[in-house]
């Protein structure tokens, strides 16, 4: 059904007057991406939700006509999965962002999807509590955007991904009707987990709008370390050797020359710019044991050929360092008018063959690639350097990241690690995990949406390319 804006606003407001609808064209173009390089649509309206009730009555009334809905929290998705499907309903949690309750008893904290992460991890710490997922853009990601994508973050290694921190979850299903999933007990079996059905579903399935989250005591001790390697693959043949002895720091992230540059150029940290790469390590836990697996990891990265390993002294040197990495993307983004960040991941024991790869590509290719990422999850970023109206360039990327794909699933990896399928690696998800494989989500789509409304066209299409 075809609509155009003002007509789609008049529509919303006439069934539901007190909904907010934008369609004003300057709006539009603002909410007509996402973090992703070189995609935008602008949406047929745009809805910010106040409220469970609200979300519902969108999705009824999209149902009801059959138009598009795409769910955004704060757009800083980096597969294009917020990008919106020609005249949609853009719906925006960015507003249901309410903390509503923090239990100290059950160690749960329940907000609305649209609270942003690092509120939620303060509100845990005020409360002398832990909430570890901590991806790069917590200060404006939406733990509704993170449940959906699944977020990992640079505690992975140790703590996990934002699944293993949700304990429930309210949706609101394609035709308006409301489900709870989960709880707060620690142990529950009864049904299938429709909960882990809708984490990492990206918009697809239904609209989170609560989320209840685990919390944890927070660590005693943490000790942070940089490590700094003149050969690349060392630092990846490091990252082995942690994890072959037996050690899970909570944090293994690693910089290349070109993102170690970019970082100082942005923010003067005093990171060594002739390095080829860096780690940045991180211990935390018991004291006694802090010191010991400090000690331990830093011997072997010495072993590994490291030519120097400091350890920060004060906290501040320590949030300094956390910070260079947290700065990667940015600090990258300004060099190239296009910044395509991707997300390949390897089994850890194949990072070095990885690192090697993408070397390989870039000069082949004679293109710039900064790679930086979360190495102790084998999860890397290549990111490309780039500028999309040069067409010539373009197509060098295009095959350049076929290429680091195709060796990620040859490696026993795969083609997303955190940032999710969306539109943008749509095209390889079939080489990745097998027609069959993409063939039961699209049963599953069908049985949660038979009307297809929910983020059409994001994953992978209902229909298979014939
Ligand atoms: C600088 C930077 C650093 C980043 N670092 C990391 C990182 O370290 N780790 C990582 O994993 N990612 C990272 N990302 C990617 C991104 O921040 C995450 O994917 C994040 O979870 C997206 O949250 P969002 O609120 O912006 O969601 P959006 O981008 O708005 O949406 C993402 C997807 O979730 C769906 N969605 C959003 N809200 C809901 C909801 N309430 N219900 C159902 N579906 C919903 C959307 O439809 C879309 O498919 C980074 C991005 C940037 C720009």
């Amino acid at each position: 059904m075809k609509i155009d804006a003002s007509s789609l606003r008049g529509e919303l407001l006439r069934a539901h007057p007190a909904l907010d609808v934008r369609s004003e064209a300057e709006e539009l173009l603002a909410y007509s991406y996402d973090g992703t390089a070189a995609l935008q649509q602008v949406p047929g309206v745009l809805v910010f939700a106040r409220s469970t009730e609200q979300v519902s009555e969108v999705l009824l009334f999209a149902s009801n006509r059959g138009i598009p809905v795409v769910t955004r929290g704060s757009g800083t998705g980096l597969s294009g999965g917020s990008l919106p499907t020609p005249g949609c309903i853009l719906l925006c949690l960015s507003q249901m962002n309410r903390i509503l309750e923090l239990d100290p008893a059950n160690l749960t904290l329940l907000a609305e999807a649209g609270a942003i992460t690092a509120e939620i991890a303060e509100a845990a710490s005020h409360a002398g509590l832990f909430y570890p997922p901590d991806p790069g853009s917590m200060k404006i990601s939406t733990i509704g955007g993170n449940v959906a994508e699944n977020s990992g973050g640079l505690r992975g290694l140790k703590y996990g991904v934002t699944r293993n921190y949700v304990m429930g979850l309210e949706v609101v299903l394609p035709d308006g009707e409301v489900i709870w999933t989960g709880n707060k007990c620690v142990k529950d079996v009864a049904g299938y987990s429709l909960r882990d059905l809708f984490i990492g579903s990206e918009g697809t399935l239904g609209v989170i709008t609560k989320v209840l989250l685990k919390l944890i005591p927070p660590p005693a001790a943490r000790k942070t370390m940089l490590a700094v390697y003149d050969d690349m693959e060392n630092a990846a043949r490091t990252v082995s050797a942690i994890i072959s002895a037996k050690i899970i720091p909570c944090t293994l992230e690693f910089l290349d020359r070109v993102t170690i540059n970019c970082v100082e150029d942005y923010a003067s940290i005093g990171l060594p710019r002739d390095a080829e790469a860096l780690l940045l390590i991180e211990s935390d836990g018991h004291p006694a044991a802090v010191e010991e697996e400090a000690a331990a990891m830093k011997e072997i990265a010495l072993a590994h050929g490291a030519s120097s390993v400091e350890t920060a002294s004060t906290q501040e040197q320590a949030a300094g360092l956390a910070a260079a990495r947290r700065t990667a993307f940015s600090a990258l983004a300004r060099v190239g008018p296009t910044t395509i960040l991707e997300d390949a991941t390897v089994p850890r024991d194949r990072l070095p063959e990885m690192v090697r790869h993408i070397q390989d590509v870039a000069e082949r290719h004679q293109l710039r690639i900064g790679t930086f990422g979360h190495m102790g999850d084998g999860n890397l970023h290549p990111t490309f350097l780039t500028n999309e109206k040069d067409e010539e360039q373009m197509h060098r990327v295009e095959v350049a990241m076929k290429e680091i794909f195709a060796k990620a699933v040859e490696l026993g990896g795969t083609i997303t690690g955190e940032h999710g399928v969306g539109v943008a690696k749509k095209a390889f998800l079939p080489g990745a995990i097998g027609e069959l494989n993409v063939e039961v989500m699209r049963r599953m789509k069908r049985s949660f949406d038979p009307r297809g409304i929910l983020n059409p066209g994001k994953i992978f299409d209902l229909s298979p390319a014939s």
